[in-house]
């Protein structure tokens, strides 16, 4: 097709507004998905997106449209729309040429509507502004059709209403793509540059890789380059999804479509990559590509120490489809063997973490999520600090925390609690602005490490539900951050260390060490159980000793049932794990970490 009869549009949206919905309608309007395959949500196949309604990883679809007779191919890049996933959304937009900003009628601007508009203005996205599910009784399409206009200009009248659910105006909306959204430009005589912006492991075809020509054009049997790595594959198939694989004989500039190279694992087809011609190398590649950084991390451990095995498996599986997943094995003294995982995000870990359980059957415990700590010791050495029971202690001249640029949507009655809140958590306010007279954004840094715990939970219940929240990484700052160890008859139980900020110290060791006292059974001796930051002990609790004889309340019964309980509690002992000359029950330490 050529460039000039080509739209390469996305939609960027707050969740559950109806884009899946939206693009599900669009999908049956333009006759690419027949009436009888359609299934709500088309798009979204992994089934725990399904489930959750949200969209991962993102899709691209080719749909025929006309406008005044002159047939035109739209490709729709269906983006995800979780802050944890920013760096994919940001790529997917990078092939467009126009977003349609959908926002619901009946709620209005949300945090990720603004988020994901100012990454489309960033790349100077033709924005088209369109109310959704007005069809629902509470829409008031005039009152947000304002607020609208008033955050991207123009005149609330050419806001567009559509019903994903009803088709409503959705017709009009394909019309408006064809006419405002610009076609894309390039050189067709260039060397080949195509920037990839998707890339997903399926277990029949290997990698499929999506891709966005730029300049010149790929074709069927070529050797193409991957610019980051100079890794050289031959072009198997390429094709277009609309959206099922068609293959191609090529695809031009200004064409999305996807390649088949036959590798084995997405981190050889990086998302932000440029894929030129081995032939014919383009000289610089399109540039913004980034490796995908772990903000999160967490100790990962099966609950069954003898699946071990099976976690491990199962991680490298996952790692085919997710190359920003990444982990390394650890040995903790209370957990045994697992692993360190890094996540882009608590939406990511919470992602990963049921996938192992529900597609490998996994019972799996993990450690309270931290973040990256950069120490510096008084030598200047710098620590990389991933695991809190590895934060050194003694001479430290500097501690770096990453921080994040957030935006708070809500109501203007919620104003002054939500500012308690973020002043709780480290917050600095930055800026505030009023949407409407009752509706305001505020703007606010805040450490990543306060918000990875349960701000947003936080968040909701202190707005009723009613606030929308959303952050981007920009940097670290220096904090007042000390590692507070938790002590069991005076060893270190690795798993329970945690990096916290000076203030809190003495409330997080009293808490846990308060927790642990309700877990650890009585032992023959009593047990000290200490918060420490370094030397200095914080709290204390301690788990009285017991004389009574194990075995006292097997009085009775018959002699089998007696030697049963007796083999049941040898099993039970072997699964004990021995801290120092305590025997804990493994269940303690997983309860002891689970947050409720
Ligand atoms: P996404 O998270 O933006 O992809 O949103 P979905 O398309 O998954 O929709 C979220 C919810 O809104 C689902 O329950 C949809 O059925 C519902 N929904 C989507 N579009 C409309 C609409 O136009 N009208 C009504 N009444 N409901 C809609
Ligand atoms: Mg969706």
């Amino acid at each position: 097709t050529p460039a000039e009869l080509l739209r390469n549009f996305c939609i960027i949206a707050h969740i559950d507004h109806g884009k899946s919905t939206l693009a599900d309608r669009m999908l049956q309007l333009t006759g690419v998905v027949e009436q009888r395959a359609m299934r709500a949500q088309y798009l979204d196949r992994m089934d725990i997106e399904r489930e959750r309604g949200i969209t991962i990883k993102s899709q691209a679809v080719r749909m025929p449209w006309a406008v005044d007779g002159t047939p035109h191919a739209l490709n729709m890049i269906d983006t995800p729309g979780h802050v944890d996933f920013t760096y994919e959304v940001s790529r997917s937009l990078a092939a467009c040429e126009g977003a349609v900003l959908l926002v619901d009628a009946a709620q209005g601007i949300e945090a990720q509507t603004l988020a994901n508009l100012y990454l489309a203005m960033e790349n100077d996205l033709a924005i088209i502004p369109v109310l959704n599910k007005i069809d629902l009784p509470a829409a008031q399409p005039e009152k947000y059709a304002e607020e609208i206009a008033g955050l991207v200009g123009g005149d609330p009248e050419d806001v567009l209403k559509v019903s994903g659910k009803t088709g409503e105006g959705v017709e009009a909306l394909l019309d408006r793509i064809v006419q405002t959204v610009p076609a894309p430009v390039g050189d067709a005589d260039a060397p080949a540059r195509a920037m990839i912006f998707d890339s997903v492991y399926d277990t029949y075809r290997g990698v499929v890789t999506y891709v966005r020509v730029v300049d010149g054009s790929l074709n069927p049997r070529e050797k193409i380059v991957m610019m980051s790595t100079r890794a050289t594959h031959e072009l198997l198939e390429i094709g277009v999804s609309s959206p099922e694989p068609h293959p191609t004989k090529g695809l031009g500039v200004g064409e999305v479509g996807y390649l088949i190279t036959g590798v084995k694992d997405v981190r050889q087809s990086k998302v932000g990559d440029t894929v030129t011609n081995a032939a014919k190398p383009a000289a610089d590649s399109l540039g913004g590509y980034s490796d995908p950084r772990p903000m999160v991390f967490s100790g990962l451990y099966p609950i069954d120490g003898s699946d071990y095995p099976v976690l491990r498996d199962a991680l490298d599986k996952l790692k085919l489809n997710d190359a920003a997943l990444n982990y390394e094995p650890e040995t903790s003294v209370a957990l045994g063997f697992g692993f360190r995982v890094g996540f882009l995000g608590l939406l990511h870990l919470e992602i990963v973490r049921e996938r192992l359980e529900r597609e490998f059957d996994l019972a799996l415990i993990s450690t309270a999520p931290n973040v990256v700590y950069t120490v510096t010791l008084e030598d200047g050495t710098e620590v990389t600090v991933t695991n809190p029971s590895e934060f050194p202690g003694g001479k430290i001249k500097d501690v770096q925390e990453p921080v994040v640029r957030s935006t708070v949507l809500a109501p203007s009655e919620f104003i002054g609690s939500i500012m308690e809140l973020c002043q709780q958590r480290r917050g600095d306010l930055l800026g505030m602005d009023y949407l409407s007279p009752d509706r305001v954004e505020m703007r606010y840094t805040l450490p990543l490490a306060e918000i990875v715990f349960d701000f947003f939970d936080q968040l909701k219940s202190r707005t009723r539900g009613y606030a929308s929240f959303d952050y981007e990484p920009t940097g670290e700052q220096t904090a007042d951050l000390v590692k507070v160890d938790i002590l069991l008859q005076g060893e270190q139980v690795d798993a329970f260390s945690a990096v916290v900020h000076k203030d809190q110290a003495y409330a997080y060791g009293t808490m846990m060490a308060g927790k642990l006292k309700d877990l650890i059974p009585r032992q023959q001796f009593e047990v000290p159980i200490q918060a420490a930051v370094g030397a200095r002990v914080i709290a204390r609790e301690t788990v009285r000793a017991i004389r009574k004889d194990v075995l006292a309340k097997c009085y009775g019964g018959d002699i089998s049932r007696k030697r049963k309980l007796l083999e049941k509690q040898k099993e039970g002992k072997k699964r004990m794990k021995t801290i120092g000359r305590v025997e804990v029950p493994p269940n303690a330490f997983i309860a002891a970490l689970s947050s409720d």
